[in-house]
This record gives C-alpha cells, structure tokens and sequence, in this order.
C-alpha cells in the first residue's frame, strides 16, 4: 500500500508461516491436511518447566523484568555456555530476548549500516535476508547444493568478503538443510575471518541440541576471532517452548550493551513468567531433550527411506534439526490434473497442499529454488501417510 513506510513494503511476509496458515485454512474447510511447514517440535515443554510457571504466577513474578534478562536467568546461561560448550561467558555478555528471532533481530539492527554487506550461506532460514533488509543492509550469498551436503568452503567465503562486508550469517545445525559443520570445518572458516577483522560472525545454534552425528561445535571456541562472534540461542527447539517466546545472544560487551540499549527503547524485557521458568530448564538439563532427539532420529530414518523411494526426488541424509530439503527440480516443467504448470518449488508447495493435502515450503523462500522443505516433527504415523500422499501426488504430474 501507498501510505506504509518504504521499508515495510520492501519485507516479504515470512513463507513458512504463509503457508501454515493456507494449511490451517484447507484444513477449517474440513480437509485432512498433514502440516510439514512449520518449524516447530511436535513435544509438549516439560512438566517441570511448566510447574516453574506456575510457581512463578503465585510467586508474583508478573513485573517488568530487567530489559536483558533476570540475573538468575543470565547467569543459568553462562553457566549453560561453560559446562554444554566450555565457552566463558561474564553476564554483562548475555541478553535474553523474545525469541531467538527477536536477537537476531537486534543483532543486525545494531552492526548493520545501509549499503553493509551481510553474508549469508544459501539455503538459509528464510527470516535473515529479510531482516538484512530491514536494516537497509545488502546480503550476498553463497550457494551450496545437496551435492556437497550444503556446506561453503573457505575459498567461497574468502571470495565473497569485500571491505564493505560486515557481518557473516549461518546456522548449525542449518534450518532448512539439516547440515551439521564439524570441528575442523569451522576452524577452516576461522582461519578466513582471522584475515578480515572488520568481519562478525553471528552464529545460529537455536538447533544445537538436535544433533545426529557429534556433539555441538560452535564457532566461538575459536580464540582468535571469538570477541566478533555472536552466539544465538533459545529455548523454542531444545524445550518445546515455541510459544515462551525466549532467546538470548552471548557476545562481546559492547554488542551485548547495544542490544540491551536497543530493547529498552522497543520490547524491554521478554515475558516474566517465561524467564522464570527458562531458568528451571536450564539448571535441570537436557533429558528431556534427549528423548525429544531418539524420536527426530526415528523419523529422520523413516522419512529417509520414504523419500529415497520417491521417483524424481533427490535428498541427503541431514545431521540435524528436524528437517529435509529435498531436491525437486525435476518436475518443473510438468503440468498437473488441470493444465497448471509447475513452475517453481512455491508451485510445487502448493500443488502438494492443494492435491497431496500435505504443507510444505518451497525452498524458493530459503533461497534454492530446486528444493523443498519438509519438517518432521509429526509423528510417525502422520510422516508416513503424509510421505504416502506426496508420493502419489507427484506420480500424478505429467
Ligand atoms: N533461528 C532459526 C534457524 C530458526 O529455525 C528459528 C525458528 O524457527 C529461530 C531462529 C527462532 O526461534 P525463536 O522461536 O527462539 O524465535
């Protein structure tokens, strides 16, 4: 519209919750549809996370909080970051926020100067770029195919750096792709920031604990260049707390002081009670993460062999997260039932919403238009029947 800011008109609405929504939509019609859209553990949060809550309503924790966080909860964090990630972190380095995305947020609001350049490794979670955007900043990217399990190389990451480049953006475990960076591969991309010190490295490991191969590595455990990293992390994925709305960034003091500056002038302090009851989930640990992680891995299993036996789709085994990007580029091109040709993989998403009555994601809005996203975080019976309906509904492409 005419009359909204410049930069609300150059934001594109975020594809995962659009096409959530046209699910949800489908489905009020009364059709059956299966959601493989979303990014969201199919888990309750645990019950001592909830009782946390509850004890902390009756204990009256309904003021504002602190715009960075309660010191219990800053403090849990660093102690998180020492004993999970033997990385030493002070509490004037942690800020909590609402949501990893809103850190992220802060995070690019606070380096970014219009005309910086954002780095970011395509396929990407669909928010980055978006948020680069609002902050007038520009992203280059650099592609990765299912080939080479979507990692960069070094040499694509030096060539992609120019003195106009300011911040470098990725996430392991990666949302859409699964792809899990080892210890080795991380410090080959130090040693191309130690090259470039005008260069930070935001660090996404929202997906940390859902891991199939290794445990977490994180960028910041390199010495040389850990003061220009920043750490992303949250609750929603480790603890089935989506809807808490709790994340915090672990960086140097002076990022850390801005973020804090920039949150008192918009959101102040996330919600009490979700801190509250954040700081029960980390002194408690991580079993019932682990349980949460024997069933991705069953169904990573199941959705494997499902997928591998469908005609024209291509996919990797991913080492994280909860889901798959396969390879769908060779229906483009095909027509359905009424005539209608497949064009792209938003296309696609939709055919197999409206016929196959399962959502997914093009991974247009990833940034590699030749895949899809699936997530799998449904149970095993709906992964099945939902496989089972892709399957037949792109047997019917022509
Ligand atoms: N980063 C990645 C890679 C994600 O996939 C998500 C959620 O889907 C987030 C950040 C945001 O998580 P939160 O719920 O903490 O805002």
């Amino acid at each position: 519209s005419s009359y909204l800011s410049d930069r609300i008109n150059n934001l594109s609405e975020s594809a995962t919750l659009k096409m959530t929504k046209l699910g949800r939509e489908l489905a009020a019609k009364g059709v059956n549809v299966i959601s493989l859209s979303v990014g969201e553990p199919d888990f309750n949060t645990p019950e001592h996370v909830k009782d946390a809550a509850k004890k902390a309503l009756d204990e009256n924790w309904t003021r504002y909080s602190p715009v960075p966080g309660y010191p219990e909860l800053r403090q849990a964090i660093v102690n998180k970051l020492k004993t999970e990630n033997n990385l030493d972190y002070d509490i004037s380095q942690i800020v909590v926020s609402t949501g990893a995305k809103q850190s992220l947020s802060n995070v690019i609001l606070t380096l970014i100067n219009p005309g910086d350049e954002v780095i970011i490794p395509t396929p990407y979670w669909v928010s980055y770029s978006e948020m680069v955007v609002l902050a007038e900043g520009k992203s280059v990217f650099i592609s990765t195919e299912i080939d080479n399990n979507f990692k960069i190389t070094p040499a694509q990451l030096e060539a992609a750096i120019t003195p106009k480049t300011k911040l470098f953006m990725f996430s392991s475990p990666n949302n859409p792709t699964g792809t899990v960076y080892s210890k080795d591969e991380l410090a080959a991309l130090a040693k191309v920031f130690e090259k470039h010190p005008q260069v930070f490295i935001l660090s996404d490991e929202i997906y940390e604990h859902i891991n199939f191969v290794d445990k977490h590595e994180s960028i910041a455990q390199f010495d040389s260049i850990k003061d220009r990293v920043i750490i992303i992390n949250g609750f929603s994925k480790a603890f089935a707390m989506t809807g808490w709305r709790l994340g915090y960034i672990a960086a140097n003091k002076t990022i850390a002081a801005a973020n804090d500056k920039l949150q008192g002038q918009t959101t102040s302090g996330t919600c009490s009670i979700s801190q509250r009851a954040g700081i029960v989930a980390y002194e408690q640990g991580l079993e019932s993460v682990n349980k949460m992680k024997e069933a991705f891995a069953r169904r990573r299993q199941l959705v494997y062999d499902l997928l591998r036996d469908i005609p024209g789709v291509r996919t990797n085994l991913p080492e994280g997260a909860f889901y798959f990007f396969p390879e769908i580029s060779s229906f483009f091109g095909k027509k359905d039932q009424d005539g209608n040709i497949i064009k792209n993989s938003s296309d696609l998403a939709l055919y197999l919403l409206n016929v196959g009555h399962v959502a997914t994601v093009g991974g247009d809005s990833f940034g590699n238009d030749n895949y899809i996203r699936l997530s799998y975080a449904a149970s095993d019976e709906s992964l099945i029947e939902a496989l089972k309906r892709i399957k037949a509904a792109l047997g019917k492409l022509a």
